[in-house]
């Protein structure tokens, strides 16, 4: 298991070579929420803002009041977008149940809870489900999506098999005690983790190389 310091070596490293968050603000509330499942929590194109700010996505009742062929039709503009159709209005329910008509709602349930009926929601996997309660409800989770394991566990950060309290509490933990804003350390890992660090990794040509551990990427084809 590493420690906060390897973070913030790692945040240092990769900001050095110019990986750093979009600057820019984000929306807040339901209007992030939707731009998280549709395109995450890059700059958006001129097209998905028109459309994040056109009166059918602005509230989830709005939505809802849609037919999933009126959204497929609506969403032709987003990669993919067809395709997340029936998720939007799954989750436009579960935010009607859960906050009414509060569009920038106070979170303040338990953590467990929010993940919980979030994943009970058919196409939200674990890791978006903690990417959505970490960017739009700045709650205190980390999202372990299949790139930021592969680099958590080639530079030994975390042990096999993985723990999700432990691998939860050292992020979280490790990101606020190194003074790192995690969404900004998200962000940057996803990149990496993108560029060069897939199934194959790419270390030679990767900002993340000279803090590999000695004898190189651990368990370079378990994850
Ligand atoms: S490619 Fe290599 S150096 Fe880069 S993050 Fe993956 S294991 Fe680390």
């Amino acid at each position: 298991m590493g420690n906060p310091s390897q973070l913030r070596r790692a945040h240092d490293q990769l900001a050095d070579h110019g990986i750093v968050m979009a600057s820019g603000s984000q929306p807040k509330g339901w209007p992030f929420f939707l731009q998280m499942l549709l395109v995450g929590p890059v700059p958006i194109t001129e097209p998905v803002g028109q459309l994040l700010n056109s009166p059918a996505f602005s509230r989830p009742e709005a939505l809802l009041a849609l037919s999933t062929g009126q959204l497929v039709e609506l969403l032709t503009e987003v990669p993919r977008g067809g395709q997340k159709a029936g998720l939007l209005r799954a989750v436009a329910a579960w935010w009607q149940q859960e906050f009414g008509e509060e569009i920038v709602p106070e979170w303040t349930r338990e953590l467990d809870d929010y993940r919980e009926s979030l994943r009970r929601i058919r196409g939200l996997g674990p890791a978006t489900v903690d990417e959505l309660l970490m960017f739009v409800a700045e709650l205190p989770v980390f999202p372990l999506d299949r790139g930021t394991v592969r680099v958590a566990i080639r530079h030994g950060w975390l042990d096999l098999p993985l723990e999700d309290m432990e691998s939860q509490s050292f992020f979280v933990q490790g990101l606020a005690t190194a003074e790192i804003d995690p969404r900004q350390f998200a962000m940057q890992i996803s990149q990496v983790a993108k560029a060069y660090c897939g199934r194959e990794p790419d270390c030679e040509n990767c900002p993340l190389k000279p803090l590999l551990p000695p004898q190189g990427p651990l368990n370079p084809d378990s994850v």
